[in-house]
Order: C-alpha cells, then sequence, then structure tokens
C-alpha cells in the first residue's frame, strides 16, 4: 500500500494532544479534533477563525439537508437530477476578539504556548496559547464540549489572563451566515429574538423548509450590546482588563431543528430551544460535563480495548472508539451514520451500504438499541426505496447507494444505477441482527416487510440467462468500482441468492402464524412469488471453481488486462483524480474487497482453503483506493495467519485519520472505515464469527503486543476477552453462561475459561 503515516500527535492513552500549532495540518486538525452527540457535530475550528490557512468552519446537525438549487436535467431514465446534502449551519462557537483593538487571529498574530487536546474520557476540547504583542502577553484558554444526554446542549468557556492591563473586545455570534462547499448558504433568515438574558436565531432551510432555532446565554463581565445582523445575533462586551486578573466568560447553547416540519411555527421551535436552555443553564455546565465523563466511562466500561506493547495502537483504536461512540449512539431511528459522521461535508453527509456492512457489528454487539435502529432508518425510508425501484423500471424497494433522508443522493449513475448491495446489505443486516439478537419482534413487524420488498427488487432486476438455465444479475457494479457494467458480479449474485434463501427460511419458519400470514397478504405476496424467489436462489450463477477454490469476481474478469499496482507510481494515487474514468475500468485492478467482502459477510459459508485461495489470488491485485478495504484483509491475513500483512493492514485502519494516510482527513473523518477498524481487532485478532449458530472466537496475538483486550456484549451479557503470548482468558460478567465456540470446542462460559494460546 502506497499510503504513509504523517504523524504530529502526541501519544496519549485518553487524549489527543497537539503542541505547537501545525500550521500546515490545520485543516486536518480540524477534522481530528471534532465533536459530536449524534443530533449535532461540529469540526474543530477555531472559535475566533484564522486567516491565510485552509479551514472549514462546519456545524451539522442530522438530517438537517437541502437540494441542490440547479437541476442537473438528464435525457436518460433513472438518473437523480436533484442531489441532497447536509448543510452546514448556525455556527455557535464563533466569536471576534480584539486586544487593544487588534484582531485575534492566530494567522497573522504572534504567539506562543499553543496547546490542543480532546479529552475521549469527557468530549471535553481544550485549547491555549498566549498572544503576543510587544511586551503584552495575553493567555487564553478556549474549551467546548456538546452534552452526550441532553443532545440539543453545547457550551463553550473562555478564560483570558493578561500580564499587563488591556482592553478586550468580544463579540460572541450565533452566525447563520455561514458557507455550505465554501461557497452557499442555504438559509432563509428568519429572524433573531430577545427573552431576558437569552439571545436566539431563527433560520429556516431555503428548499426543504426546516426550522432550525438556536439560543443563547452568556455569563461573564462587562456590560453587555447586542447586535443584530442578517442570519446573526451576537453580544458584545467590552472590558479593561488589568494585569494577572482573570476572567471567564461561559456561553450556555441550546438548539433546536424541525426537521420533519412537524412545528406549525417558528415560535414554538424557539420557545423549545429556551426550555432546552433554561433547563441545561438549571442543572450547569459542571454537571451536564460529569454526565459525559459518567456517558464515556460507561461506554468503555461495556467497550473498550487495550493493547499492551503498542501505545499508537493503543491511542488509535481507543479514538476510533470514542468516535463511535459520539457520532451515533442509536437515540433516534431517523438517523444514521454519514460516511463523514457529522465531521465534513465530503460525500455530502450521506450514509451508504457501509452502516449496514461496517458499522452495524460494532453496535451489535456493544449497543444493540443503536443496531437496531441503523435498520429502522431503513425501515422509516422503505417508502423512498420503493419510489426508487420504480425509477429503475424495477419493482419492491431499491436502498440507494448514498443518502440522507431515502431518497437517492448520488448522481453518478455508474453508481446509483447499478449497485445493488446497499439491499442486498439491509437484508444481510437484518439476518445478522436477527441471528445475535434474537429480536423476533424486529424482524416480524419490520424485517419481513423489508425482506419481501427488497426479494421483488432483486428479482425484477436480476434475470435468467438466453436458456433459461440459470439466474444472475446483468450490467452491475459489486463493492469494486472500478468495474462497471460487469455480468453476474458474484457478490451480487451470491448477496441476492442469500436474500431469498434467508426470505424463504422466515416464511417457513412462520408458515403458521397468523400474524405473519396477514402482513403477507396485506403485501400481496402470493405463492408464486416464493417459488420463483425460491428458484432463482437454486439457479444463481455462482463463478466458482473447485479445483483452484477462486470465484471469479465476474464474469470475463479472469480476461481482463493485467496490471501489477508495484508499477503504479505513487504520484499516481489515488487513481480517480489521476486516470480517466473509463480507464480505471479497463483493466483488472481491483479498489477494495468484493469476493473478499461476501467471504467475510458469510464466513460461515467458507472453508479455510477457499479463504486462503481466494486472498492470494485478489488481494495482490487490490489497491486499496477505498479506506473500507485495509480492514477486511487483514481480517483475512490474520486467518490466514500472514502476521506481517494483518498487522500493516491493520495500522492503517486504527490511525486512518490521525495520520492522516489517506491525505483527505482534512474534508472530515473516514467514519465508516472507523468501525471497520473495531472489526480488525474484535474480527480480525480476536477471530469473531457471528454468522453462525453460535458466535465463535480464534484469538492470536500480534507478535509486537504483550497483550489486548476486548469486550462485548452478547445475549446481554458483557464479555471480556483478554489475550496474551501464553493464554486467552474468556470473561462472563453477566449472571447468565453464554455459550461461544473458541476455535473448534463449543464452551459454555458461566465466569471465566482460561486456555493456552492456539490451543483450540
Ligand atoms: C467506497 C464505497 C463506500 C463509499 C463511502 C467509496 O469510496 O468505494 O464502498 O460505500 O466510499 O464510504
Amino acid at each position: 500500500m502506497s499510503k504513509v503515516a504523517q504523524t504530529y500527535l502526541e501519544v496519549h492513552p485518553y487524549k489527543i494532544i497537539e503542541r505547537g500549532f501545525h500550521k500546515e495540518r490545520a485543516q486536518v486538525s480540524e477534522s481530528i479534533f471534532s465533536l459530536a452527540n449524534e443530533y449535532m457535530g461540529i469540526r474543530g475550528h477555531f472559535d475566533e477563525g484564522i486567516s491565510n490557512l485552509p479551514t472549514l468552519r462546519g456545524t451539522y446537525f442530522n438530517g438537517i439537508y437541502d437540494y441542490a438549487l440547479e437541476p442537473k436535467r438528464s435525457a436518460y431514465l433513472g438518473i437523480v437530477e436533484k442531489t441532497h446534502f447536509m448543510v452546514n449551519s448556525v455556527d455557535w462557537v464563533s466569536i471576534t476578539i480584539l486586544i487593544n483593538g487588534v484582531k485575534l487571529d492566530l494567522g497573522v498574530n504572534e504567539f506562543k504556548d499553543f496547546y490542543r487536546e480532546l479529552d475521549m474520557t469527557s468530549g471535553l476540547l481544550t485549547r491555549s496559547f498566549t498572544y503576543v504583542d510587544g511586551d503584552l502577553h495575553v493567555e487564553f484558554t478556549f474549551k467546548r464540549f456538546v452534552s452526550m444526554l441532553h443532545p440539543k446542549n453545547a457550551y463553550q468557556v473562555i478564560k483570558i489572563k493578561a500580564n499587563k492591563t488591556c482592553d478586550i473586545s468580544l463579540t460572541f455570534h450565533l452566525d447563520g451566515d455561514v458557507l455550505m462547499w465554501q461557497s452557499d448558504n442555504y438559509f432563509h433568515d428568519q429572524g433573531s429574538f430577545e427573552e431576558d438574558r437569552l439571545l436566539g436565531l431563527s433560520l429556516e432551510t431555503l428548499t426543504t423548509e426546516q426550522k432550525v432555532s438556536a439560543v443563547m446565554h452568556i455569563e461573564g463581565p462587562g456590560k453587555r450590546e447586542v447586535l443584530k445582523g442578517s442570519k446573526k445575533i451576537s453580544a458584545n462586551y467590552n472590558l479593561n482588563l488589568s494585569a494577572n486578573e482573570e476572567v471567564t466568560y461561559t456561553r450556555t447553547v441550546a438548539i433546536e431543528v424541525d426537521r420533519f416540519n412537524e412545528v406549525e411555527t417558528f415560535k414554538i421551535n424557539e420557545a423549545s430551544a429556551v426550555i432546552e436552555l433554561r433547563n441545561s443553564l438549571a442543572r450547569g455546565i459542571e454537571a451536564t460535563l460529569k454526565e459525559n465523563e459518567k456517558f464515556y466511562k460507561d461506554a468503555f466500561e461495556t467497550s473498550d480495548i487495550t493493547i499492551e506493547g503498542d501505545d499508537v495502537n493503543q491511542q488509535g483504536i481507543r479514538y476510533t472508539l470514542f468516535q463511535l461512540m459520539q457520532t451515533y449512539q442509536g437515540y433516534n431511528p431517523h438517523n444514521n451514520i454519514g460516511a463523514k459522521g457529522l465531521t465534513g461535508e465530503a460525500y455530502s453527509g450521506h450514509a451508504f451500504w457501509d452502516s449496514e456492512t461496517y458499522c452495524l457489528p460494532f453496535y451489535l454487539f456493544n449497543n444493540p438499541r443503536a443496531a437496531r435502529n441503523l435498520l429502522m432508518f431503513r425501515y422509516n425510508t422503505l417508502e423512498q426505496a420503493k419510489k426508487r425501484a420504480l425509477d429503475l423500471d424495477c419493482t419492491g424497494a431499491c436502498y440507494p447507494i448514498a443518502t440522507l433522508n431515502g431518497e437517492e443522493g448520488c448522481d453518478l449513475w455508474q453508481h446509483a444505477s447499478t449497485q445493488l448491495q446497499p439491499s442486498t446489505a439491509v437484508a444481510y443486516a437484518i439476518s445478522h441482527y436477527v441471528l445475535v439478537t434474537k429480536d423476533e419482534e424486529f424482524l416480524l413487524n419490520y424485517g419481513l416487510e423489508m425482506l419481501v420488498e427488497i426479494s421483488r427488487f432483486l428479482y425484477s432486476r436480476g434475470d435468467y440467462n438466453a436458456d433459461g438455465t440459470y439466474f444472475g444479475y446483468y450490467g452491475v457494479m459489486g463493492p469494486d468500482e472500478f468495474q462497471l457494467m460487469v455480468n453476474h458480479n458474484t457478490y451480487t449474485n451470491f448477496m441476492a441468492k442469500k436474500t431469498f434463501e434467508f426470505l424463504e427460511s422466515v416464511l417457513e419458519a412462520y408458515e403458521n402464524d397468523e400474524s405473519v400470514q396477514i402482513l403477507l397478504r396485506e403485501l400481496n405476496f402470493s405463492n408464486e412469488e416464493r417459488n420463483n424467489y425460491k428458484e432463482a436462489a437454486e439457479k444463481m450463477l455462482i463463478l466458482y471453481d473447485d479445483e483452484t477454490k477462486l470465484f471469479e469476481q465476474h464474469l470475463g474478469f479472469y480476461d481482463l488486462p493485467n496490471i501489477d499496482p508495484k508499477s503504479i507510481p505513487v504520484t499516481e494515487f489515488p487513481l480517480y483524480s489521476h486516470w480517466t474514468y473509463d480507464r480505471i475500468y479497463r483493466n483488472n485492478l481491483i479498489k477494495q474487497p468484493d469476493v473478499l467482502m461476501f467471504m467475510f459477510l458469510y464466513d460461515d459459508d467458507f472453508t479455510s482453503e477457499q479463504k486462503k485461495a481466494n486472498y492470494d489470488y485478489y488481494e495482490p491485485k487490490t489497491i486499496h483506493e477505498s479506506s473500507l478495504s485495509p480492514s477486511i484483509h487483514s481480517i483475512f491475513a490474520s486467518e490466514i495467519g500472514y502476521e506481517e500483512q494483518a498487522l500493516d493492514f491493520f495500522g492503517f485502519a486504527t490511525r486512518m485519520d490521525l495520520d492522516d494516510y489517506n491525505r483527505n482527513t482534512n474534508e472530515g473523518l473516514h467514519m465508516t472505515s472507523i468501525a471497520a477498524s473495531w472489526m480488525n481487532i474484535v474480527y480480525g485478532f480476536g477471530g469473531l464469527r457471528s454468522d453462525g449458530e453460535f458466535i465463535k472466537l480464534n484469538p492470536t496475538i500480534p507478535p509486537i503486543w504483550e497483550s489486548y483486550t476486548f469486550k462485548f456484549l452478547y445475549e446481554g451479557q458483557r464479555i471480556k476477552v483478554k489475550v496474551n503470548k501464553e493464554e486467552v482468558e474468556i470473561t462472563n460478567t453477566g449472571n447468565k453462561p453464554v455459550t461461544i465456540q473458541i476455535g473448534k470446542g463449543l464452551y459454555l462460559i458461566e465466569n471465566v475459561i482460561t486456555l493456552k494460546v492456539g490451543d483450540y
């Protein structure tokens, strides 16, 4: 892999620390120091702004989005003409500071002792430095955090101390005049308001007409002057600061969004923001921060991973856990996880098939409510998926390749019209979720309906070959986005076959269940349909050769011109920005796992021999252009026993953003590949497999580690796995025994069992 770590942060088990301002990394740091709580997210931009350096000030609210103002008309059908995207919203940390009339701006001023830290035990972001103007030294400390328990609440604290008397002016803004894509603003001004000591601002998105009302309270010395502007309200404080006197300003903010236009008037929206703020003030900032500490303590108690002997990866994996916890907790079944979370504008805030294939396992084994709600997002957007299937001349439900609101948001037809993996991923995720949680209520009330509609889509999109002997998919793109309009992509065929078979197994299991029969009648599900799907599954073409044990990626893959990835100069990566689209499509280079991906998802269906043969054949052709790629390869390498490769791929996964391996962390964090780094440890080194009757473990330990531990929830019990060079210790801290397969043996774990590494 032609990826290089670009390190500049200090290594610490629970903190991300930047000592000294790394100007060349300014925008990367904005992503890394992002905060979120599922409801909102804010990049680590400087409160006071910065000039002369690239910056992306970004504040985002889950589900607040808009459409492109100009549709891209197409003469062809099935192509998305109007995309939608998450919009940059009200900036609640914005402030203008003057020191003796000079604007505070680290892009211009002289300063020293810059220090920035993100504390992963509380979600508190701190930044401090000393402003220098001749012999005047002014120390600034900025703190901010978002509440994990009261997601509409956010806080900013500013402390100032000078060695000499000076004049300070602070203007706190609630700024709705923010830019999306650094160029357009997507809000109508709905006016500002004042209530008692509170200042508020209301905005409405341009075409989706969603309401956003932000309100702030500022506590601090000096007389307040209120200033109103377009899409902005500000409070100015002037003070004459004495030498060595320290002043503190605390800004408490509440933001209410009405994403579904359920609230009749702005007055009502504003009133609920005010109530939120008053509750927040009554609770107090200290108490709210304590709640955050408890939130993270509990979350790490359930989910922590420790690595002894590798401090760098220890920090990396904690950071990924922290990001997963703060980005999505599943408190709202209308939220999903964007590929960049709430940390940037690349990928438009869209969620992809990543949610079901890469993120779901983390939540399944750490926060089952979140896992269920990730799937509920798909149920709640079933109508949009049905509409999309019709747009594609099909029936049933076609889940979008990229979305925020359930509609297809990708205007590249190559992806939106030919990639079926979001639909098969939803079906896969339903089966995976139900298998692990045994949540029958979900399956019968929501899962089954989605399965029926997905099967309808898959059947109508697939076809029999000319003489009717086999079924499969023509003109598709699999997960490997370097192959367009191929026939019989094995991933797609295999996943569709599994979908049909899963539906059939549910139908058989509930043959005599009256409520299921009622649902099927409501869905007009006929026996003929059922037989069609059964037959399609039986006749699905799976390109497999028992002699070589290889699955061909698609019909004709073996024939493609060969390019050795090692022959491509490093300067030509990423390929999508150096090679033309069509050049990428006409050779056998692979972007990310395709054959290996379905073998990973349905691990139980394949032998070790098959996994090794396919890894050996496909990995050398893979350039890992997607950040989703390395961890899956690391998991395979671990199982096969390629220790060095397993570690190489793993190092990339945990520190992908901290070390900016892909050179695009400035655009936002790779949230979904962050989820893959959890899988990398737990499925990779821990050997967890969760697609069989029992969950399995098969721990190994990388030679450079002394020991590692991971935890997960299974059947409501907390399980802890500790692996050192000699022993594996599995502890069940719950009160109910659980059955886990370890290696080849089945174990009932009541308290603790200890085994010799590899002796299973
Ligand atoms: C990958 C897709 C993925 C998307 C969002 C693309 O580069 O090829 O598989 O869904 O990124 O992460």
